[in-house]
């Protein structure tokens, strides 16, 4: 089955994108062959006026697949570099072929068009959209240390200027086709209903032929750009800026200003150079191959399927509303269980409401919500929980609650059931004291809000069985959610990465660093939101509480006095975060953030002068890749691949560097570890670089292959 279907009717050849086996379609080797055989054909043939390019599912593309990169890498033997310039050359000479055609070539976005998708788009003379309010438009790649390479760049340069181009290349920045037609990505939008005939009235109107820069037109606003200057002097500091795509593609758009044809040139040479470079490579090893591995089972046990059947859920507050959401919705039945019939049916309320607005968006036939709706039974009674063979408890974070229900669950469920715990702090081996089948107990630590959240942390208590693995790592293929499994310890692994980045924010705004600096330099690091305004969002009697309970169970050991002491204090000014209004933000009576709220600076006086953003960002991330490093020396890690996909899609770790154990690859451990000790020397023991970190820095040792 090919990838490009050509269907040829009054003059016009519809060019139809579907590649089988795929929801949506990616650019592979094969597909490329396929569009120049049938572009190629519609050409020569005298029948057809026009061209339209398309796709025949709900969306257009999500980008190029990866194994494009490793096919090319591979073609030329012992020169990688030479193979990905020869492909590209290949693919920009397709893309030519499409913008200089005589005949009309218009881009037919149905949905979400994304990298090479988008790049293909540009190459056509005018790009209609339907308007779909779910489709995502742009080019992300600068986000996964890459740029786009198959004329996007250039295109977008030629097309928009030089400064409003860097808002979708040096930003990655996506938006949805009002946002497209206003910036000038797309040229129209219409409905759904009308995308295929208006593009095929546009292709028999020889609509956008040629280009601008087939016309001779300059860049819009010059070759040279004092505005463009300034962002990307600016970009160079943000933390995409530290991935070597950025210099890359700050090249590239200079040289397209100047000529289209420097552009292409640029392009090609410069993307084979970020390719082979080792922040590129696993940055794309993380967010594709260990994700797809892990995804496929890579460290499932061999044992037959698991799928689950019935589900139980125990809690029908945040969480368990959400396990129960993304089950039903994944065809599974639900017993969803509360102790009060109304808090059961709360939970399952919020499966409704999230359905609803599915509905209400056009993205759901109402019949489908009913169907998944009815998967959901509301119940209090254990007894309905007899035919379920995966139970989760998601009750208060308290031992003894979780206890009962651990005993009620077991004595209601058959012998084989599997039971699981969604706690985020309490060791695995404490909550299957509680249970009578312990090897048959299994943490699935999920992440809020559970219906966005890719991740989902599987815990092995030292008696879980390989089969209670295999249970949860099924139920999460099920459900569509990337797993990594992880041993039992304290916090598992996510949390505990993530606590003594959150506790750093903390002791620097007690050292009387500007909280601004503070939120600016975790942006800066590529965290998709600052420190503050996280714990805000999580709350500051959440935080305090936590802080209590580990210090009461690390007595002596405990070390975060200085970070829990801010907290205490802005809870003792009645501060408790978004949801009274007021934290370390201040918030308007919509809701929204109104900025930091100024008494920061008046209860924590400001150091004068403020340490450097560098300084800042150095110890953000240094806190998060040491605890990484000592989870997997300690053994809670068993494989760096999944603390490099739990860190990028747990909790936003720089997605340009791969995750910690590919940054500290690319950077070099010897590199990571000295500036540990520099920091150490200036901020504390706990800076101090990890026994592993330092061995590795003496034998020149890395975590992944060379
Ligand atoms: P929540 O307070 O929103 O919900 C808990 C629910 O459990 C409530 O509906 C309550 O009525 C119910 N419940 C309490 N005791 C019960 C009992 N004996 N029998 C039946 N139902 C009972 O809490 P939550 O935020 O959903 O957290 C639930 C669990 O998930 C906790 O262990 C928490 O640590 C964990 N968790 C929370 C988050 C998060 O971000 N909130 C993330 C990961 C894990």
């Amino acid at each position: 089955m090919p990838d490009f279907h050509l269907e040829t009717s009054d003059g016009i050849a519809m060019l139809i994108w579907d590649q089988p086996g795929r929801s949506i379609n990616v650019m592979t080797l094969q597909g490329l062959d396929e569009l120049q055989a049938a572009l190629g054909s519609a050409l020569v043939d005298p029948q057809v006026r026009g061209i339209v390019i398309t796709s025949a599912k709900p969306d257009f593309a999500a980008g190029m697949d990866l194994n494009v990169i490793a096919g090319l890498k591979a073609a030329s033997g012992t020169n990688p570099e030479q193979g990905l310039m020869q492909g590209f050359r290949r693919m920009h000479a397709l893309f030519r072929q499409i913008e200089l055609a005589q005949k009309p070539v218009i881009a037919a976005l149905p949905g979400t068009a994304l990298g090479i998708g988008l790049e293909l788009a540009l190459a056509c003379h005018h790009i209609v959209a339907a308007d779909n309010a779910i489709a995502k438009i742009g080019l992300p790649e600068l986000g996964l240390g890459i740029f786009p390479g198959a004329g996007g760049s250039t295109r977008l340069v030629r097309l928009l200027g030089l400064k409003d181009a860097a808002a979708w290349l040096l930003d990655a920045r996506l938006t949805d086709p009002v946002g497209a037609l206003a910036a000038g990505l797309v040229q129209q939008m219409v409905p759904l209903a009308e995308l295929l005939p208006t593009a095929r009235a546009l292709a028999g109107a020889g609509m956008g032929l040629p280009k601008p820069w087939d016309r001779g037109e300059p860049t819009p606003g010059g070759a040279t750009n004092p505005g463009f200057d300034v962002l990307a002097e600016g970009a160079a500091l943000r933390p995409m800026g530290k991935a070597p795509a950025t210099a890359a593609l700050i090249a590239v758009m200079r040289a397209a200003a100047r000529s289209f044809a420097e552009g292409i040139e640029a392009e090609t040479r410069e993307l084979a150079r970020v390719l082979l470079h080792p922040a590129a490579e696993a940055s794309l090893r993380t967010a594709f191959i260990s994700k797809s591995q892990l995804e496929k089972g890579a460290r499932r046990p061999a044992l037959p399927d698991q799928s689950v059947q019935r589900l139980g859920v125990l809690g029908a507050g945040m969480m368990g509303a959400g396990i129960a959401h993304v089950a039903a919705l994944a065809g599974v039945d639900v017993v969803l269980l509360d102790a009060t019939q109304s808090a059961a049916d709360r939970g399952k309320a919020h499966s409704a409401k999230l359905l609803d607005a599915a509905v209400g968006k056009g993205r759901m036939p109402p019949a489908r919500r009913d169907a998944i709706l009815g998967r959901i039974a509301a119940v209090t009674e254990y007894g309905a929980l007899a035919a379920c063979d995966l139970i989760i408890e998601a009750v208060f974070e308290d031992p003894a609650v979780k206890a009962e229900v651990t005993r009620k669950a077991e004595a209601a469920t058959p012998a084989t059931a599997i039971f699981a715990s969604n706690t985020s702090t309490l060791p695995i081996a404490g909550l299957a004291r509680a249970s009578v089948r312990p090897e048959q107990f299994v943490g699935i630590h999920f992440f809020s809000p559970v219906d966005r959240m890719a991740l989902v942390e599987i815990i092995r208590g030292p008696l879980t069985s390989d089969r209670a693995v295999a249970k949860a790592l099924d139920f999460a293929r099920q459900i569509r959610k990337t797993p990594i499994v992880v041993n039992d310890a304290r916090y598992f692994f996510a949390n505990r990465c993530i606590v003594p980045y959150l506790n750093e924010c903390l002791r620097l705004v007690g050292e009387g660093v500007a909280a601004a600096l503070v939120e600016e330099s975790c942006r800066r690091l590529g965290m998709p939101v600052g420190g503050l305004q996280l714990l805000d969002e999580t709350s500051i009697d959440l935080g305090v509480k936590i802080a209590e309970a580990s210090k009461a169970a690390l007595g002596a050991a405990y070390t975060h006095d200085a970070a829990d002491a801010v907290l205490i204090r802005l809870l003792a000014e009645g501060r408790l975060g978004r949801k009274n209004s007021k934290g370390f933000y201040d918030y308007g009576t919509d809701g929204r953030r109104a900025g930091l709220w100024d008494g920061l600076a008046v209860l924590w006086r400001q150091l004068c002068p403020q340490p450097t953003t560098q300084e800042v960002q150095d110890r953000l991330l240094l806190v998060q890749v040491i605890e990484a490093v000592r989870a997997f020396e300690e053994g809670v890690l068993s494989d760096v691949r999944e603390g490099d996909v739990a860190a990028v899609l747990g909790w936003g770790f720089a997605p340009w560097s791969g995750g910690p154990f590919g940054w500290v690859d690319a950077v070099g451990a010897g590199q990571v570890a000295s500036l540990c000790n520099d920091l150490a020397a200036r901020h504390g023991p706990r800076f101090v670089a990890p026994a592993l970190l330092r061995s590795m820095a003496e034998e020149g040792g890395r975590f992944y292959p060379a």
